[in-house]
């Protein structure tokens, strides 16, 4: 299997995250929740992480300079190098445009980051609304985007899990899931 690289896309709660740790206990490529190292960034109280808190609290998108950035250091480790699954990043186009161009680059990524279960604090109806409209406004355009790439594929994610998966796993065998990687792809 060459290097997959996998975008998870779908409005908050349909099941992003169940299907990463799904598809990473299959095929073995670690999982990368922008999400999970945003919270882990603010429960060892980074710089970055209080910052990201206030937006997340406020359920809306932290700067694309902190989650690039997070991203960016995570994909270059050695761990990455078979492809990764994305688990609620890029959210934005400018974010998938600099994802982008970091994979043609050449840089690698990640593991799995293994927060504790907490009791998120933008768990609230409030917030939802608020995060469905930011999913609405700045991420559902990513879908368009990556049709233009020939890279998106529609899953419907109201079934079992178990057949969601399936249905995950066979785009991810028959199918290139982002444009080819000019450099070589190391
Ligand atoms: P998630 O766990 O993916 O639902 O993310 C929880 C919150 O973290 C989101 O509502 C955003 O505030 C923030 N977040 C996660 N990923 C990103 C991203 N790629 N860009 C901006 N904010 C993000």
């Amino acid at each position: 299997m060459g290097r997959k690289i996998v975008v998870l896309l779908g409005h908050p709660g349909v099941g992003k995250g169940t299907q990463a740790r799904a598809i990473v206990n299959h095929i073995g490529i670690p999982q990368i929740s922008t999400g999970d190292m945003l919270r882990e960034a603010i429960a060892n109280k980074t710089t970055y992480g209080c910052e990201a808190k206030e937006k997340m609290d406020a359920g809306e998108l932290v700067s694309d300079a902190i989650v690039n950035g997070i991203v960016a250091e995570r994909i270059k480790r050695d761990d990455c190098k078979k492809g990764f699954i994305l688990d609620g990043y890029p959210r934005n186009v400018s974010q998938a445009e600099t994802f982008r161009e970091q994979v043609k680059n050449g840089d690698h990524l990640c593991d799995l980051c293994g927060t504790k279960l907490i009791h998120r604090s933008d768990d609230r109806e409030d917030l939802i609304r608020e995060r469905f409209r930011t999913y609405r406004e700045e991420t559902y355009p990513l879908v368009e985007f990556y049709q233009k790439l020939g890279a998106y594929h529609q899953v419907d994610g109201m079934r079992p899990i178990e057949d969601v998966t399936e249905e995950i796993l066979s785009i991810i065998h028959k199918k290139k899931v982002l444009t080819p990687v000019t450099n070589g792809g190391k």
